[in-house]
């Protein structure tokens, strides 16, 4: 079991003024930042990394919503991080999403929900690496 995970706080959830308060919450669940950027993705980045949705119907949404604004990636650590930050984060549709968790109380529907967290040790790995450079991650 790996203790890294990765997230991408959406542009949604920047664009309300979201961040900080998010930011807040992951720090306190015990997260630790060991690789952070401010960033707009274009379209082909954005359907890029969400390649393996490339032929669900919400897919062109889902890459203009995630080239919409700008985003904050980043690499988080605690034990067991993929597991707790997949619970810390809440259903996918923030309807379904327990309460306190972040998609339930930053979300407003299931395209635009506020954060990204990785699915498997092996995609935190893949989506680290698609933002960081080894001299961007400590
Ligand atoms: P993420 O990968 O962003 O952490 P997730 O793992 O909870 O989310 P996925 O099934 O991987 O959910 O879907 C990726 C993203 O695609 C969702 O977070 C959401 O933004 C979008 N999405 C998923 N299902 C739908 C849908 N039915 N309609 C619109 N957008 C959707
Ligand atoms: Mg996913």
């Amino acid at each position: 079991m790996s203790n890294r995970t990765f997230t991408m706080i959406k542009p949604d959830a920047t664009s309300k003024g979201y961040t900080g308060a998010i930011l807040d919450q992951i720090i306190k669940a015990g997260f630790s930042v060991k690789a952070m950027k401010w960033i707009k993705l274009s379209e082909e980045q954005a359907g890029l990394f969400y390649d393996i949705h490339r032929e669900r119907p919400f897919f062109g949404e889902l890459v203009d919503f995630m080239s919409s604004g700008p985003i904050v990636a980043a690499i988080l650590e605690k034990e067991n991080a993929v597991a707790d930050f997949r619970e810390l984060i809440g259903a996918t549709n923030p309807a379904n999403a327990a309460e306190g968790t972040i998609r339930k109380r930053f979300a407003a529907s299931i395209g635009e929900n506020a954060v990204h967290g990785s699915d498997s040790d092996e995609n935190a790995v893949i989506e680290g690496d698609f933002f960081f450079s080894k001299l961007e991650r400590f």
